[in-house]
C-alpha cells in the first residue's frame, strides 16, 4: 500500500498495486504544471487509487489531441494525479508526493526534446524524444 498527500495535507490518497511504468516527463506542460524541469511520476491502475480531500481539476487537450487531466490541491498547489484519456484506467501519481519516494527509481525519460540544459537526469535511462509509442501493459 502506498500512501502520500499534498504539502499542506488537505488532500491525501493511498494507492493499491505496484507501479506500470515510473518516468521523467520533460513536456512543457510538465516544466509549467511543476514549476520544474520535469515531472517525475508513477503511473497505477487508477482502480487501485483512493483520494481524500477535493482536489481541483485542470483540464487540457495534448499534442496528440487526448484531454490529460491534473488533479492539485487547490489550497497549497500541491499536483498529484495526472491522467489522459489516451490512456484510460491509469492515473500517474506525482512522485514527491508518495510517502515511499524512494522506493521508486525512474525507467524512462521522455519529452527529452524539450529538456532544459540545466534538467540533466540520468543518462542511462531509456530517453525518448517524446511520447513513446507505448501502452501500459507493454516491457518498458
Ligand atoms: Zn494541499
Ligand atoms: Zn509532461
Amino acid at each position: 500500500m502506498w500512501t502520500g498527500r499534498c504539502l499542506c495535507g488537505a488532500c491525501a490518497y493511498t494507492i493499491e498495486g505496484d507501479p506500470i511504468v515510473v518516468a521523467h516527463c520533460h513536456c512543457l506542460d510538465c516544466q509549467r504544471g511543476t514549476g520544474a524541469g520535469h515531472a517525475t511520476s508513477a503511473m497505477f491502475d487508477a482502480a487501485g487509487i483512493t483520494i481524500t480531500g477535493d482536489p481541483s481539476v485542470y483540464e487540457q487537450v495534448s499534442e496528440a489531441g487526448n484531454t490529460v487531466t491534473r488533479l492539485f490541491c487547490g489550497g497549497c498547489g500541491s499536483q498529484l494525479f495526472g491522467r489522459n484519456t489516451g490512456m484510460p484506467g491509469v492515473m500517474a501519481a506525482s512522485l514527491g508526493t508518495l510517502d515511499q519516494a524512494d522506493e521508486l527509481t525512474p525507467q524512462v525519460a521522455i519529452f527529452a526534446r524539450a529538456r532544459r540544459h540545466w534538467d540533466a537526469v540520468d543518462p542511462a535511462l531509456p530517453t525518448y524524444d517524446g511520447q513513446p509509442d507505448w501502452k501500459p501493459g507493454d516491457d518498458v
